[in-house]
Parts: C-alpha cells; sequence; structure tokens
C-alpha cells in the first residue's frame, strides 16, 4: 500500500510537473503571439502618455460649397461659358449657365462675373458652411457707354502689347477700370504661362485678348519658314484657351508686319483662322528711350493726322513705366478729339485694320 502510494505519488509529482511545462510553454507561446502581433504599437513613453485635450474632439468647420447660376437680366436666359472669378478662385459657367466651386472657406467673398456684351458684375456673398446657392443677372451694357459723351461715329482703340507684366499691367488695368476704357492686350504666351491671374483678370474686366505669340523673338518667328510663326501663335492660343476658355483669333505680329511676314505669309496666318491687327497710331513706346510726354505728343500728332473717318489704333506697350503716367492723358486727348473707346473684336473686318501700315 505505501509502497503503491509512494509510486502513485511519484506519479502525480511527474504529471504534474508535466502539465506546469506545457502550460508554461502554451503561456509563453501565446505571449510570443501577443507581442508579436503588437509589434509596432508596442508601448513607448511617447504614445503611453494621456492624449492631449485639443486632440480629442473640436469639429473642423466645413468649407463652403458655392453653386452659381449666371443669367441674362433682361431675357433671363442662363449664359453659357461665362468667366467668374470667385475671390481668388476662378471658374467658368457650363452650357447650363452654372458653376461650383468647391472647398471655400466660409465668410464673405467678392463675385466678379464677366460675359462679352455684359456689363462686368461684382457683389459680396456670405458663404456659410456647406452650401450656398446664388443667381447673378447680368445687364447688356457696353463698358464705356455711360461714361461716354456723344461722338463723332469715330472709334479708338487703345491696343497694347507685350504683357502681361507683373509691374506693370495691374497699373494699366487700375487706370482703365478708373476711366472707364475698354482696350485690347496682344499678351505674349511665354509671359502669360507665368502669369495666369492677371491674363483672367484682363479678361474679367472687360478688356479683349489677342495673341502676340509664343517667343515675340524675331530670330525665330521670321528667321526661318512661316511654320515657325504658326507654331508660336498656336503654342501661346493653347496657353491661353488653358487659362480663358478660348484661344483668340486676333493676333498682331511682333514688331509689325512691315519687314518682317514675307509675301504670302499673312495669307497662310489668315488660312489658319487668325485676324491680322496692325495699327495706325504709335505712342511710340517700343523704344526704351521714349518718356511719357513723348508717348503723348506722340499719340496726338498721329491722331491729329488721321483722315476724318479714320478709326484709330493706338499702340502702346505695358512693359514698361511710361505708359501708367502717359495713359490718363492719352485717354482725355482721345475723347476731346470725339473718338469712342472699343475693344478690338474678333469679329473685326480684317480690311479696315490692315490697310494704312
Ligand atoms: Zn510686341
Amino acid at each position: 500500500m505505501n509502497m503503491r502510494s509512494r509510486r502513485q505519488r511519484k506519479a502525480e509529482k511527474k504529471l504534474r510537473r508535466r502539465k506546469q511545462v506545457l502550460l508554461s510553454v502554451v503561456l509563453g507561446g501565446a505571449a510570443l503571439i501577443f507581442f508579436a502581433a503588437w509589434g509596432s504599437s508596442a508601448p513607448t513613453p511617447e504614445n503611453l502618455r494621456p492624449p492631449k485635450k485639443a486632440q480629442v474632439s473640436r469639429p473642423t468647420p466645413t468649407p463652403a460649397t458655392l453653386r452659381l447660376w449666371i443669367f441674362d437680366q433682361a431675357t433671363k436666359e442662363v449664359l453659357a461659358n461665362t468667366p467668374v472669378s470667385i475671390g481668388r478662385h476662378f471658374l467658368t459657367t457650363d452650357t447650363s449657365g452654372s458653376a461650383a466651386s468647391f472647398g471655400l472657406s466660409p465668410g464673405g467673398v467678392d463675385i466678379t462675373a464677366r460675359a462679352r456684351g455684359y456689363a462686368i458684375h461684382t457683389e459680396t456673398l456670405f458663404l456659410e458652411s456647406g452650401e450656398n446657392t446664388a443667381a447673378i443677372h447680368l445687364k447688356t451694357i457696353a463698358l464705356n457707354e455711360a461714361s461716354e459723351g456723344v461722338g463723332f461715329g469715330r472709334k479708338a482703340y487703345l491696343t497694347i502689347d507685350d504683357g502681361p507684366s507683373s509691374r506693370w499691367t495691374p497699373k494699366v488695368l487700375d487706370v482703365l477700370r478708373r476711366e472707364k476704357v475698354p482696350a485690347t492686350f496682344f499678351l505674349v504666351g511665354r509671359r502669360a504661362t507665368r502669369q495666369p491671374d492677371l491674363v483672367r483678370r484682363i479678361y474679367l474686366e472687360g478688356h479683349e485678348v489677342g495673341n502676340h505669340t509664343y517667343s515675340h523673338s524675331y530670330r525665330e518667328l521670321y528667321g526661318g519658314s512661316s511654320q515657325n510663326l504658326l507654331d508660336s501663335l498656336s503654342r501661346n492660343g493653347e496657353i491661353l484657351a488653358s487659362i480663358l476658355g478660348f484661344s483668340p483669333s486676333i493676333w498682331r505680329p511682333p514688331g509689325g508686319a512691315r519687314g518682317n511676314l514675307r509675301s504670302d505669309w499673312e495669307s497662310r496666318v489668315r488660312a489658319s483662322g487668325y485676324v491680322t491687327v496692325l495699327w495706325n497710331v504709335s505712342s511710340g513706346d517700343g523704344s526704351t528711350q521714349t518718356t511719357s510726354r513723348q508717348m503723348v505728343k506722340n499719340t496726338i500728332d498721329y491722331l491729329d493726322r488721321l483722315g476724318p473717318k479714320d478709326n484709330a489704333i493706338i499702340l502702346m506697350h505695358d512693359i514698361r513705366a511710361p505708359i501708367v503716367t502717359a495713359l490718363p492723358k492719352i485717354i482725355a486727348e482721345t475723347r476731346r478729339r470725339g473718338f469712342q473707346f472699343a475693344g478690338v473684336e474678333d469679329k473685326t473686318r480684317v480690311r479696315d485694320l490692315i490697310s494704312g501700315r
């Protein structure tokens, strides 16, 4: 009995020890698996700290979405492809006259809408979080109708070449806005691509935009075949279309046509859909030596030599200082002679503009 029970106890003890070993192996393995799974998020002094209060839950403000519809005030028809600026965001309405701008901050925003043949519309809207809608009605009034006196039927086209310039173009635009005068900007592609906001501002403020080639390099444009010129025009057209939604058909040859365009080039350019716009009044500011006083004098001299029925196409540049001082005086002298200002529209008759120079 004793012998048996001692053997039995020994066996039980052995069994208990085996169980303990087995249990510790199982527990050890489980612990290994647990720590392996925890792995990367194993506690470190850093993430054992309680979360900061600010991280717990502070609702982030919902950005505003603005949906706009643009209508003709008189007919109530929607206006398609209308450029709209909302603060520093730029949009174009679709064919149903609507546009949506996402991710705006709630609060006041300035809206500018402009369609060809309509007065520029500006207003300030207050945006709330989430979605706001607005309907904008544009008036069909020419830009300078209210500000002009009785004209004698003659038009003056201010044409401003070689920009946009971040330094001078905004100042020129400020003068034109103050004087309520539309102009036509012949833009250089390599400059336009660096200043898309300025290109939009020109157009949104009611001015016309023309193509003045991508490079403005006489050697590149006129030194080889006419294809170089056409390539530079289409490259600029693509840049302007990416900014404004259209590629202008009016263009001006850098340096003018005479001495630059060879015999059949003008017809080749015209066959590609471009309308050439030259000038018959020069302010002379193509030269870096010309002062603002000389610009005014040159312009007056040319204006007074025009025939009694001639329109004036006035050449200026917005890449140097003199235009800023000269422009208000040139506008006043041109008005005093009975001209009414207009932008050169793509539909302007080719022959009227090309003849003369
Ligand atoms: Zn030029």
